[in-house]
């Protein structure tokens, strides 16, 4: 069973194709620089509309995460335990992903690095601790 493919829409289609391009783009709000991911049409700190995208840098920190060893859904039944994480980008936007080497150990605010990988044709931004 593959795994749920992302609903790509005209909002969020230049991140899915960032990330196949080998690039992990989030959005900037042209009024007050607020960075943010997931994709949305206003920006979550000040409500004004749009955001620019731009390139991450790719570096950030572990900000939490929970290791899974039940799958809640069975395309992920062949993968447990599994590590679900929320990371901190150095540009302040925070994104829900995976640690590929949370085997190694995790700490608080262990810095993280970019790791784009592709399963089942989807491209996907996960990360790295180092
Ligand atoms: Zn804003």
């Amino acid at each position: 069973m593959s795994i749920p493919e992302p609903e790509i829409t005209p909002v969020n289609q230049a991140h899915w194709q960032g990330l196949r391009e080998g690039r992990l783009l989030i959005q900037r709000c042209a009024a007050c620089g607020h960075h943010w991911l997931p994709a949305r049409e206003d920006c979550p700190n000040c409500l004004s509309a749009g955001g620019d995208w731009v390139e991450a840098s790719g570096k950030g920190r572990l900000v939490s995460w929970v290791v899974y060893h039940t799958a809640f859904n069975k395309a992920f039944a062949g993968r447990v335990p599994y590590c679900v994480a929320i990371v901190e980008l150095a540009e302040g936007a925070r994104a829900i992903t995976n640690i590929v080497n949370w085997r190694d150990g995790l700490k608080a605010d262990q810095p993280v690095e970019l790791a784009i990988e592709e399963e089942d044709g989807i491209t996907l931004a996960r990360f790295r601790a180092v």
